[in-house]
């Protein structure tokens, strides 16, 4: 089987930049030309479409969307808002993702999705004839269903298993020799522990040897863990359901390359919506360029990760993203460096004394300023505490940072973990 799935994985960063830029201009055409939304969006931000020429003028003057514009149109011109570019007698399926936002494909949705998705098989090293055992969702928010395509594509013997089932997945995937799991991550962690109920060794007792995971974060340890029980090689990816799938790993695990000749996919500080430069981190904002029933430009998706363009390995130029490093609304930038709250709550977590944490950043004069406050059960020894924890927060969060122990309960229960006071980053 071919070691790449199409031409543009493998071409110049400039020829990818160039059809990017192509299928980004007929986007917004489609999108101003079809969709109301977008076209009233144009029309009061003072664009044409004519105004944008190049990739340049795009990142320039195409303004973002968000999820929640498109849950309230969806929620004010029910069932598909106004963002709908297509007549309704040409949706071939809908599905529904968290909004809720109905989500409606045409024929050339689906076949987009379909090669889309089999690119990640592809880069997963499936072969042909394999046996896939596809453990997610068919109905109403169908992963288990765009996978199943994409194993077609392929060329895969599909188990169209769905969710749940535990036992009889393990009787299928030993009986029928499964080489492929596609599903969760936790999931593969429940049918470890009741095979083993079972009284089967998962690593001996089944075949499986590439699990290709989504839907859920796929953290080191259990990916590992994982790996170990089964003997097989894990892939994870990345999507989001208004967008789809828009990263996949190769076999050298370093991050997940964009499937670039589908997605324009940008890195923007959440904060002040300005584009960063490749290793600096900040949230991913993509516009996908074939959809035809609901076309999304430049959509937020509130996750944050980094963006590389060095060449990988593998032969792919296509630019990767380095993990998913959390939701923007829970990080903020002080002092120029981004500070994830559950970094800080990790150094406390190895402490049983210690409690609950709140995060507050201010500015006082002109420059920030943060402390974290700490709950602790021993007040004698919170000196002790505040200098322990002033250096391990220092080197888990890459910047200074004041510590004040208080009293358990002292931290209200609703408070927010991070709270930040300065006044232009109010939210
Ligand atoms: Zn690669």
């Amino acid at each position: 089987m071919a070691k790449f799935y199409s031409k543009a994985e493998t071409m110049s960063r400039e020829e990818l930049r160039k059809l990017q830029e192509k299928k980004a201009l007929e986007m917004v055409r489609h999108a101003y030309e079809n969709s109301p939304y977008y076209h009233r969006k144009f029309d009061e931000a003072g664009i044409k479409p004519g105004d944008i020429k190049n990739l340049d003028d795009f990142f320039k003057k195409v303004p973002f969307t968000s999820k929640h514009e498109l849950v309230s149109s969806q929620r004010e011109h029910p069932p598909f808002g106004e963002f709908l570019a297509v007549p309704r007698e040409k949706l071939r399926l809908v599905f529904i993702s968290p909004g809720p936002i109905f989500e409606p494909y045409t024929a050339k949705d689906l076949e987009s999705t379909r090669k889309n998705m089999a690119k990640g098989l592809i880069s997963g090293g499936v072969q042909e004839g394999d046996i896939i055992q596809i453990t997610l969702s068919y109905h109403f928010m169908p992963a288990g269903l765009f996978a199943h395509m994409a194993a077609e594509e392929t060329g895969l013997c599909v188990i169209p298993a769905g969710t749940g089932e535990t036992r009889m997945q393990i009787d299928f995937m030993r009986k029928l020799g499964t080489k492929i799991y596609a599903g969760t991550p936790s999931f593969l962690a429940r049918l470890a522990e009741e095979a083993q109920k079972m009284g089967l060794d998962p690593k001996k007792d089944l075949n499986l040897r590439i699990g290709i995971c989504g839907a859920e974060p796929l953290p080191p340890d259990l990916r590992k863990k994982l790996q170990d029980i089964f003997g097989i090689e894990l892939f994870d990816a990345y999507g989001v359901a208004e967008l789809g799938v828009m990263t996949r790993e190769c076999q050298y695990h370093n991050g997940m390359h964009i499937n670039e000749e589908m997605y324009l996919l940008e890195i923007v500080d959440p904060n002040t919506l300005e584009r960063v430069e490749p290793g600096e981190e900040g949230e991913i904002v993509a516009t996908p360029f074939e959809r035809d029933a609901l076309p999304l430009l430049r959509y937020r998706t509130g996750d944050a990760s980094v963006l590389t363009e060095e060449i990988c390995k593998c032969g792919r130029t296509e630019a990767r993203i380095l993990g998913i490093r959390g939701r923007v609304d829970m990080l903020t930038k002080v002092k120029g460096v981004f500070i994830h709250p559950k970094q800080a709550q990790d150094v406390v977590s190895h402490y049983p004394e210690l409690g609950r944490i709140q995060i507050i950043v201010e500015r006082p004069g002109d420059y920030d300023e943060m402390t974290i406050l700490v709950e602790g059960k021993d007040p004698s020894k919170f000196g002790e505490w505040e200098n322990k924890l002033k250096e391990e927060f220092r080197q888990a969060l890459r910047i200074k940072t004041n510590v004040k122990m208080v009293k358990v309960g002292e931290i209200p229960a609703d408070a927010r973990v991070l709270e930040d006071r300065r006044k232009h980053y109010a939210r």
